[in-house]
């Protein structure tokens, strides 16, 4: 395949048993590269070579590791077959060499007072990655937009590199036992059986840096995931060459022990540093996604000192060249640490990089009389730019860390480039998250979106207004390809039901009654979140009586489809989980509330694009964001949400509904949920029920179609994640890599 002129190349090592024939041979670098994921051809291509294979494990490096050799000499008889893998060859070939161009090429950035700017390699950090559900290295939203992030970043030609942990358990797999009563299980994944690859070095090994910790150095290992034009470098300490207690470091997503944490957030940290250098690959400025990777900046400085640059001057190149999004005013996802803890770990590191204790100490402190070190102080002290993923978002957290900017702003209020970010009323600028679009279409919308936007259309999102001709499409076709994707939901939420009864030992006339289940007609409302407890998943249940009016009305069926997973050492969220699963069991609702256990992107996927309704009801202003609203608004469902995280900025009056205002509010909590548990009610019982049932002759519900075409032109572009990563790249990628240090000091 032909070098691509953005991001780097990064060598690779084989790993997998995988025998092609030759003619057949670029089914390797497809499976390796996860293009494949948003790519629909592509995955219909490798569906093909072994349909239960694919079904099975959805991974091309398994499929093409199975597949017996006399296997071969078929499908190099299938002209069809072989006619569709020359396509797909192809499409990754061009797309790889950025034929065609790409939005980045086409740019013309301005830097400091009106120069020319440019962008140079930017470096993204981030715990988690959200690529695909064959790739359990997420665990929620931060790594679903981690993910999202990397593919519009290849898609739109950005010189990028991503690094993140590769976890031998990823995150746990949930099962519900038939108490309500949630369980975890954490499946040991053999990467030589995924889409990942070792980096290779000149000399043709693998490629290891070390990482000091107290009395020894932890091993670790580079993996590389292809994410079309964009490589993503995996950290791995589960080797035999390290200390026992060493190999868990990337054992699970968000391990519970604190010092096992920081010592995890450390190597990802201090290693992305270390493994980028050790592959030669440079960045201009870093993005520092979530403070999780933070202990980044210790290893950047120490870099930096010892090329004996003054340490003044290094501290202000580290900041200068820096940007960090906070994603949660939520105080659990800002990680803090014992101070004692953190001296034994970065107390070598900092000495190195000329920081002393207490000034390393001063960095992490949040406030003036706090007694623990914060990673998001850390990265705000040490960037020059920071934002958050919402409007309100950006206000409240501005709110939180503005002290912080106070500290700093004669050092930051020097520079030009950083425009409004150094408004000393809101130090914290809003990015606001969105989606990669492809990656979250249905196959009958996307379908739709070619026949009537043209097969290039992913080009109008980043148009204001790209997407008006939506209002093309007629309403029976856009209504039929709505159906259609319900109706795989429905399929789905039928099987995995089923699947869960039998585990809890029902008998085969309850598990026939499954068949019953899910009305393809019916009102279908999703809600799939994290099951944290200001996410208030059980706002619809607060009057129980109005619920199973709304419910069971034979008339007017709705039904209700809930996932997600409470994290392992969250109590609360977990009984949150147990009373809807014994709500669902309850005789008079069975069959209109469902819960499908362990939620991952292929359920996120099945559930965004079949419902009509998005349910969202987060306590304001927690949500920071948001995204698996974007993804349905995207399928043309309607949201019906809190003000809180995106949707203030999404929500117009007629793309979908907003329970509840946008003011501050002085209700205690239980007030504030009675007045929005009411809220809700009444649109459910005003709106949104009359709006689905109001459907002609042909059963195609004129008035509520228009609101999707409405809701899927409105949000569509303005919540894509190429917008996003455009606007990072205004906003911070070029004014991080052009700046030069100005003469002053880090806090
Ligand atoms: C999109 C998505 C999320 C994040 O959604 P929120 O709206 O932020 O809760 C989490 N998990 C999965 C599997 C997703 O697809």
């Amino acid at each position: 395949m032909q070098a691509r002129p953005s991001a780097p190349l990064i060598p690779t090592l084989h790993v997998a048993d995988i025998e092609l024939p030759r003619e057949l041979e670029a089914l390797y670098e497809l499976a390796y590269n996860l293009w494949w994921s948003w790519t629909p051809e592509a995955r219909q291509l490798f569906a093909s070579i072994d349909p239960r294979s694919w079904a099975r494990y959805r991974n091309p490096v398994q499929l093409l590791i199975n597949v017996e050799p006399k296997h071969w000499y078929a499908l190099l008889e299938d002209e069809g077959f072989l006619r569709r893998y020359q396509r797909v060859v192809q499409e990754l070939d061009d797309y790889l060499a950025c034929r065609g161009g790409t939005w980045f090429a086409r740019q013309q950035f301005e830097g400091q007072d009106g120069a020319p700017g440019q962008m140079g390699l930017s470096a993204y950090v981030s715990m988690e990655y959200g690529l695909h559900e064959s790739l359990a290295i997420y665990s929620g939203g931060l790594g679903i937009l981690s993910g999202d992030h990397c593919k519009s970043a290849s898609d739109l030609g950005l010189p990028f590199v991503a690094v993140g942990l590769l976890y031998r358990r990823g995150y746990f797999q949930q099962t519900i036992d038939a108490e309500g009563i949630q369980q975890h299980i954490y499946p040991e994944y053999d990467f030589s059986r995924l889409p990942l690859r070792p980096i290779a070095s000149a000399t043709g090994r693998d490629v290891r840096v070390q990482v000091a910790l107290p009395g020894r150095d932890v091993v670790v290992k580079l993996w590389l995931a292809q994410v079309g034009r964009v490589p993503l470098v995996l950290l791995d300490t589960d080797l035999p060459e390290n200390d026992p207690s060493d190999r868990p470091i990337t054992n699970q997503l968000y391990v519970r022990g604190r010092e096992m944490r920081l010592v995890q957030e450390y190597v990802l940290g201090v290693g992305a540093a270390k493994a980028l250098e050790a592959i030669g690959v440079t960045p201009a400025m870093w993005h520092i996604n979530e403070g999780h990777s933070a202990f980044l900046q210790l290893e950047r400085l120490r870099a930096m000192v010892a090329t004996r640059i003054d340490v003044a001057q290094a501290e202000e190149q580290l900041q200068a060249s820096t940007a960090f999004t906070t994603h949660t005013p939520v105080p659990a996802g800002n990680e803090q640490f014992d101070p004692g803890l953190v001296d034994k770990y970065a107390a070598a590191i900092s000495e190195a990089a000329g920081l002393d204790r207490h000034r390393l100490q001063a960095w992490g402190r949040a406030r003036p009389e706090d007694d623990s070190f914060n990673l998001t102080a850390l990265a705000i002290r040490t960037a020059s730019l920071t934002n958050g993923v919402s409007r309100l978002n950006a206000e409240v957290a501005s709110e939180m860390w503005g002290h912080l900017f106070r500290e700093k702003a004669p050092h930051a209020t020097g520079e030009g480039a950083i425009g409004s970010a150094t408004d000393s009323a809101q130090p914290i600028y809003p990015i606001t998250n969105g989606i990669h679009t492809k990656s979250w279409l249905g196959m009958e919308l996307r379908e739709l979106f070619e026949d009537h936007l043209g097969r290039d259309w992913s080009a109008l999102l980043l148009e204001a207004d790209g997407l008006s001709q939506v209002d093309d499409i007629p309403d029976e076709a856009l209504w039929r390809a709505h159906l259609a994707q319900k109706a795989r939901l429905g399929a789905f939420t039928r099987s995995r039901l089923r699947h869960q009864l039998a585990r809890h030992g029902k008998s085969p006339d309850e598990l026939r009654a499954v068949d019953g289940w899910f009305d393809d007609r019916a009102l279908t409302i999703g809600f799939a979140r994290r099951f944290a407890t200001y996410k208030r998943a059980n706002l619809l249940f607060s009057d129980r009586d109005r619920l199973r009016a709304l419910l069971t009305d034979p008339s007017r069926p709705v039904q209700i489809l809930f996932a997600g997973k409470a994290h392992p050492a969250d109590r609360p969220g977990q009984s949150l989980i147990r009373n809807i699963v014994e709500l669902s069991h309850s005789e008079r609702l069975t069959g209109s509330i469902h819960f499908l256990e362990n939620y991952d992107m292929r359920m996120g996927r099945m559930l965004v694009q079949g419902t009509d309704v998005w349910l969202n009801t987060p306590r304001r202003p927690l949500e920071a964001s948001g995204t698996s609203g974007m993804k349905a608004a995207a399928n043309g469902a309607l949201n019906l949400s809190i003000l809180d995280g995106w949707w203030p900025e999404g929500f117009d009056g007629q793309n979908g509904w907003a329970i509840g205002g946008d003011g501050d509010s002085n209700l205690d909590d239980d007030a504030q949920d009675a007045a929005d548990a009411a809220a809700l009610y009444r649109l459910l019982e005003d709106e949104v029920l009359p709006g689905y049932y109001d459907q002609d002759a042909a059963g195609v519900p004129r008035a509520w179609v228009a609101r999707m075409k409405h809701a899927i032109k409105t949000l569509t572009g303005a919540f894509s994640a190429d917008r996003m990563v455009r606007d990072y790249v205004e906003r911070a990628y070029v004014p991080c890599s052009g700046r030069r240090s100005q003469p002053s000091s880090v806090a």
